[in-house]
C-alpha cells in the first residue's frame, strides 16, 4: 500500500544538504516529491518502507505530525517586504523553533505577515497575526476548507515579544481547554476570546 510522508525544516527553509538528503531518499524508495503548504512531500513510497525513511532524516528535517502545530508559515516583512509595517522573520523562528510538533488536540497552522495582505494566510489560519503600524494584530480561528472563515481579532497593538508571548498562550490555552480532538476555532467558537476581560 502507497503513503507518504510530509517534512519540515525549521521556517520551511532547507539548505543543500537537507534537499540533496531528501532527494536521496526519495530515489532510494521509489518515491516522488511535491512542495506542499507544510513542507515537502515524499509520495507514492510503500507503507513498509516508511519507518526506514523516517529514522534517515537529514539532520534538521521532522516530519509533520496531525495532531500538533504542524506549519509555521511567515512573510518576508521588513526584511525584504516594501509593504510591510512589521519584521515577522526572527516571529516566525521563535515560533516555529519552540512550538512546531509541539502535540494538540489537533493540528494548528500559524501564520506570520506583515502587513494586511496577509501573504501568510494569517486570517485562515489558526492562529495568525499581521502588522500594522502600531504593532500585530493577534487573530485566531480562521479555516480554509470548504467552509472557509475568516478568523477573529483577539488583540492588537502588540510587539514581536507580545505576539510572541500571546501565540504560546493561546497553545497552552487550547490545551488545556480543548475538547478531545476539538478543532481550534470550535473552541474558541465554545469559550470565546480567552483575552476578554
Ligand atoms: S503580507 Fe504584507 S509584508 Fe508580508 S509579504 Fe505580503 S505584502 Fe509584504
Amino acid at each position: 500500500m502507497k503513503t507518504s510522508v510530509i517534512l519540515h525544516s525549521l521556517f520551511s527553509e532547507f539548505s543543500m544538504e537537507q534537499l540533496k538528503g531528501i532527494m536521496d531518499l526519495a530515489e532510494r524508495y521509489n518515491g516522488k516529491l511535491r512542495v506542499v503548504v507544510t513542507g515537502i512531500q515524499i509520495y507514492d513510497i510503500e507503507k513498509e518502507d516508511k519507518p526506514a525513511i523516517l529514522t534517515a532524516l537529514p539532520e534538521g528535517v521532522y516530519p509533520v505530525k496531525h495532531n500538533a502545530v504542524n506549519s509555521v508559515v511567515a512573510c518576508r516583512g521588513t526584511d525584504g517586504c516594501s509593504h510591510a509595517f512589521m519584521q515577522t522573520i526572527p516571529l516566525g523562528k521563535a515560533i516555529d523553533t519552540n512550538y512546531f510538533g509541539e502535540e494538540m488536540p489537533n493540528k494548528i497552522r500559524i501564520g506570520i505577515s506583515g502587513c494586511t495582505r496577509c501573504c501568510a494566510e494569517s486570517m485562515i489560519k489558526d492562529i495568525g497575526v499581521y502588522g500594522l503600524p502600531d504593532g500585530f494584530v493577534l487573530v485566531a480561528g480562521g479555516k480554509s476548507g470548504n467552509r472557509p472563515k475568516g478568523g477573529e481579532v483577539l488583540l492588537k497593538g502588540l510587539s514581536p515579544e507580545e505576539a510572541e508571548t500571546k501565540i504560546a498562550e493561546l497553545l497552552s490555552w487550547y490545551k488545556a481547554n480543548a475538547l478531545p480532538k476539538e478543532k481550534f476555532d470550535h473552541c474558541l467558537e465554545r469559550l470565546g476570546n480567552p483575552f476578554s476581560e
